[in-house]
């Protein structure tokens, strides 16, 4: 048993993965023993450089390997639109969409009673001063559609009301969406986002 203990250490820490259980852990790393030179070794040198490097940008919360990520860096993203998320995947998931051209600033989590999560434990007052400082014309709230989520786009509404322009992400029918599949919320939510054609 102990010949494996190596091993049996990094499959339980892989387990730890969001999206992978022991089963899954197993598999991957049997894979990457096998890959040793193809995946193992490069995998092990690119982790080993991200511990080091990866840290998170000082005005959006983006990660990144600089102080200031690259799209707080581009004058081409500062057309004046903000737009709020909660965390890193969110960002990420709207760059690979493509459909923003503006700079994004991360909360990292929602306003939450439960939890004991209050403005000052997100980037709350952050936003707010970046808002007063740097030509801010637009704020989207693209935060999700759950209460805490839809909790802390009210609160920052009203932190910036008659500040600046604010608006959110509608809300709707998913593109390739069937209505007989879909929840009464969203339903609901496109019925009342509904527009002329
Ligand atoms: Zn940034």
């Amino acid at each position: 048993m102990s010949s494996t203990r190596d091993i049996e250490a990094l499959i339980e820490m892989m387990a730890k993965l969001p999206g992978l259980g022991p089963r899954s852990a197993r598999r991957a790393v049997l894979h990457l023993i096998r890959k040793r030179a193809l995946l193992l070794t490069p995998l092990a040198d690119m982790m080993q450089t991200v511990a080091v490097t990866a840290r998170e940008c000082l005005n959006c919360g983006n990660v990144g390997t600089s102080d200031i990520c690259d799209i707080c860096q581009s004058e081409k993203r500062a057309n004046g639109e903000l737009c709020v998320v909660e965390d890193v995947a969110d960002l990420w998931a709207m760059e690979r969409s493509g459909s923003f051209k503006g700079r994004y600033h991360v909360l990292g989590g929602t306003l939450s009673a439960l939890d004991a999560v209050g403005p000052d434990e997100l980037r709350i007052p952050r936003l707010i001063d970046r808002v007063a400082t740097e030509n801010v014309t637009e704020v989207i709230l693209a935060l999700n559609a759950t209460i805490d989520g839809q909790t802390t786009a009210h609160y920052i509404a009203d932190q910036l009301e008659g500040h600046v322009s604010l608006t959110s992400l509608a809300q709707g029918v998913p593109i390739g969406g069937e209505l007989d599949y879909l929840d009464d919320g969203t339903i609901t939510a496109a019925m009342r986002a509904r527009k002329s054609l």
